[in-house]
């Protein structure tokens, strides 16, 4: 474990995931002590986590120990696996809890820091509806797509129990997914896959009674992608009997059955056996009481404010980036990761200029100091966060992806089974390490020659 230096400033980082291990990757270690406070001790390779509900990938293929990822450094970083709870930005410290299952004689302590780079993203929105909470399962988590997998073939198995009837066999195989966004699109185009390529063959009396129901609330699915691809993706889905109820929104979550609102305005009741809701990103609640502390200039709902450098907005100590932070950027790993190189970046100029600063003050000689201060003025001078877009990709099913991606001064759009080549391509050369790499190879393979898992986990 990282010893911490007193002469050196302590980062506490809050957070394992895209923003924050970008950052750890890129920190320079010998100019600060460096303390990652995250309630999970591993980062979690998100974009290929709905593959994850239906066995085509592993979980532990998609993750990563924050101890190997920081392993090559300078100085060790010092891992704490806690949640952070409260940031008290007056006296400089957090406190951390251990939320985990095994707790020993003392499971709460405080942390103080310098600077605090806040990354702990962000949860899953429900607007308050009821039963989301206690119905519904989330995609965002190892242990959402481990309950999702688990609750799926729970469903199955139960409408294969002697004596069911059909109406209640059908609500068994109806699989519900609310929200049209990327992770909604992805997770139906993953499990129609795991019913094609296995379940037909498993469950040859069941397979042809499962249907995938999607529920968007807006005229049409994946709003962030050009209309082409919108067109693409719905047309896909109707070959693939995957039916997308647009301008419909779900008003309430029974046990069995969800409430929607119709277009018409009248309302309507879909029984389901799985219910996967995604509607999108909300505030975690250390987010909001953070922001409660400076109610004169957090006043943005969506998360923290920060200025172009990625410090929060009231607070001179406190950075935020990805899904925690508000900026003009849509919450994507893409763009956390960025943030959290160029916070990097920021921090190594910071380290530069107290050294400078103080070696101008000790020069012995004029043109030494002008030197010097020269330097200095460079590393003061600080260029703002800039995001360069790498572009949109999304997995639609039957082998065929989508993908938005810059080109020039516009946009190139595509769409099929030479992009989903592309697709597995661009998230192979993304992930984090070898190890994981090799893993997500040997799955795609293991699928591909033994078919996927149906164990009830
Ligand atoms: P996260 O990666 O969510 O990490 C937050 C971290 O904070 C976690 O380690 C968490 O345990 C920790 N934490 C939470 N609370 C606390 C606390 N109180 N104290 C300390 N730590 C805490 N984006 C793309 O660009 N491309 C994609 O293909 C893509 N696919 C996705 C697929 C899915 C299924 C999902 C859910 C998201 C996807 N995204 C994708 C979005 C992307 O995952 C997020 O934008 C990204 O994870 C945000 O990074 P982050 O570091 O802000 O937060
Ligand atoms: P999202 O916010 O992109 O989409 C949520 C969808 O749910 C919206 O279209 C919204 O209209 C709909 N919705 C909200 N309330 C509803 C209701 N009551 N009934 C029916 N529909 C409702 O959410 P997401 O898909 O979870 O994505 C979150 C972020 O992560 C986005 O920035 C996204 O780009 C990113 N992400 C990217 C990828 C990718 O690039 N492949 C994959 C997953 C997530």
């Amino acid at each position: 474990q990282g010893e911490i230096d007193p002469s050196k400033k302590t980062i506490v980082v809050l957070g394992s995931g895209w923003g924050s291990t970008s950052f750890l990757k890129a920190i320079d270690t010998e100019q600060y002590n460096v303390i990652v406070v995250s309630p999970r001790n591993y980062f979690l390779f998100t974009p290929l986590l709905p593959s994850c509900t239906v066995g085509t990938i592993d979980v532990r293929s998609l993750v990563e120990p924050i101890r190997f990822i920081t392993r090559h450094k300078s100085r060790q970083v010092k891992v704490v696996e806690a949640e952070c709870t409260d940031v008290d930005p007056e006296r400089k410290v957090i406190t951390i809890t251990d939320n985990s299952d095994v707790k020993g004689q003392s499971s709460t302590s405080e942390l103080a820091y310098d600077y605090l780079v806040v990354g702990v993203g962000a949860m899953n929105q429900t607007f308050g509806i009821k039963g989301v909470e206690q119905y519904g399962c989330f995609l965002k988590e190892v242990w959402d797509a481990q309950k999702i997998r688990t609750k799926l073939m729970d469903c199955i198995e139960t409408a294969a129990f002697p004596g069911q009837s059909p109406e209640e066999i059908d609500r068994l195989l109806h699989m519900v997914v609310v929200g049209g966004g990327p992770t909604g699109i992805e997770y139906a185009a993953e499990l129609h896959d795991f019913l094609v390529d296995d379940l037909t063959s498993w469950y040859p009396e069941l397979a042809g009674k499962i249907k995938i129901t999607l529920v968007e609330a807006l005229p049409n699915v994946l709003p962030a992608f050009s209309k082409q691809l919108i067109d693409y993706t719905e047309s896909t889905f109707k070959e693939q009997n995957i039916s997308i109820h647009t301008k419909t929104m779900v008003k309430e979550v029974c046990e069995k059955e969800i409430v929607v609102q119709r277009p018409d305005g009248t309302s309507d009741k879909i029984p389901y056996g799985l219910l996967v809701w995604a509607t999108g990103n909300t505030t975690r609640p250390l987010v909001r009481n953070l922001m409660a502390r400076f109610p004169e200039t957090q006043t943005i709902r969506r998360g923290l404010a920060v200025d172009d450098w990625l410090c929060m907005e009231g607070a001179k100590d406190i950075f935020a980036l990805g899904d925690a932070s508000a900026t003009k950027y849509a919450p994507t790993a893409q763009v956390a990761a960025q943030q959290g190189k160029y916070l990097a970046r920021i921090f190594g100029q910071l380290a530069s200029q107290e050294t400078l600063e103080a070696e101008v003050a000790a020069a012995s000689t004029e043109e030494e100091k002008n030197k010097k201060f020269r330097k200095l003025q460079k590393a003061k001078d600080i260029k703002p966060f800039h995001y360069s877009h790498q572009g949109s990709l999304c997995y639609i099913g039957s082998d065929k992806a989508i993908a938005d991606l810059p080109f020039g001064p516009g946009n190139l759009a595509s769409g099929g089974v030479a992009t989903y080549a592309f697709w597995r391509s661009a998230y192979i050369s993304n992930l984090f390490s070898t190890r994981n790499r090799t893993l997500v190879i040997t799955d795609w393979l293991k699928k591909t020659i033994l078919g996927r898992d149906i164990s009830r986990e």
